[in-house]
């Protein structure tokens, strides 16, 4: 196989790696590469084009009675925010249930479910008043997280990426546009786990709203589209096991199902 045949055949996988998806300007780059590594895309509700993820932000520790229960004080600490690849998407279609694989290295897997925002429109210090303007979208999602992993490392004083960044660690259901929906001040947000309720809160209980999220976190990056958010946790996160099925929920949002295998 030469070269050029070579490249060509990995090009064709890596789009074949997205399902099929219609994907207006992937494979139209004329960037030169010795093979394809696949575009992260979400699919957008109510359109044949999908989202590009730039990037995923994710802020910790924002609603109070989570913030308790992973030992902090709430009252007295400003946002923080941490990062997953791209590629730990893992979009899942509403009215399925998606394999979701149980991960290597953790004895102890928690389900955190949250709002995304995605962000059609960047900038740096951008102003809380017109925050909301960047916005593109909102989707549910799942801050999957290796615990015992996570708090090993913050123990040690080193970064917990292993327990947060890693493969297919955020479950993502389609991204609904804004002009559709309009945005997500309150309602409720919930999560069950083999149909017992587990988290239950609403999202008027963020410390940080989105708007002030976006404002934050554009003082400390230029934020860009393609950028999501994913907005933090209510309190009550816990273990699944293999076999165990989550079903989660945001009021105007279809819900979004994993099973952990
Ligand atoms: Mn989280």
């Amino acid at each position: 196989m030469d070269r050029r045949s070579l490249f060509e055949t990995g090009a064709t996988l890596g789009l074949g790696a997205l399902a099929g998806c219609a994907l207006p300007g992937v494979a139209a780059h004329a960037v030169k590469t010795p093979f394809a590594v696949p575009a992260t895309v979400i699919p957008i509700v109510g359109s044949d084009a999908m989202f590009p993820v730039r990037r995923i932000y994710c802020i910790g520790r924002n609603y109070a009675a989570h913030a308790r229960e992973m030992g902090s004080d709430p009252t007295r600490e400003p946002p923080f925010f941490f990062q997953k690849p791209t590629d730990a998407i893992q979009n899942v279609a509403p009215g399925t249930v998606a394999d979701h694989p149980y991960p290597t290295l953790t004895k102890n897997y928690h389900y955190e479910v949250e709002l995304v925002a995605a962000l059609g429109k960047g900038g740096r210090s951008i102003p809380m008043a017109s925050a909301l303007d960047h916005v593109y979208g909102y989707a549910l999602g799942l801050d999957m997280t290796r615990r015992d992993l996570q708090r090993g490392m913050g123990d040690q004083k080193k970064p917990w990426e292993i327990g947060k960044s890693f493969d297919k660690s955020a479950p993502i259901g389609p991204l609904h546009p804004v002009s559709q929906t309009g945005h997500f001040g309150k309602g409720a947000i919930w999560l069950q786990v083999n149909g017992a309720v587990k988290q239950n809160a609403n999202l008027n209980q963020m410390i940080w709203n989105v708007a002030e999220q976006i404002s934050k976190l554009s003082e400390a990056f230029e934020l860009m589209p393609g950028d999501i958010i994913y907005s933090g946790t209510p309190e009550n996160v816990g273990p699944v096991v293999r076999g165990d099925v989550i079903l989660c929920h945001i009021d105007g949002l279809p819900d979004l199902s994993v099973k952990i295998v």
